[in-house]
């Protein structure tokens, strides 16, 4: 299994909070907000995901 290209996640990435340890760490990301029903930040239109909810809600409604 290659090793996790966090340099290049990171630049890709859309989070805006900024002092997550999860940040650019891609499969830790989708595991932490799938435990909790939710979905990663970059799943979200950007002002959404400023808002830091993640929820599977509002991201039906985020596109409905
Ligand atoms: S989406 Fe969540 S887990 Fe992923 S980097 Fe942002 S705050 Fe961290």
């Amino acid at each position: 299994m290659p090793d996790c290209n966090l340099k290049a996640n990171l630049a890709k990435c859309t989070c805006s909070y900024p002092t997550c340890s999860r940040k650019g760490k891609c499969c830790e990301c989708v595991m932490y907000h799938r435990a909790h029903g939710e979905l990663p930040g970059c799943f979200f239109p950007e002002d959404v995901e400023r808002t830091y909810d993640r929820s599977i809600k509002r991201f039906i409604e985020a596109y409905s």
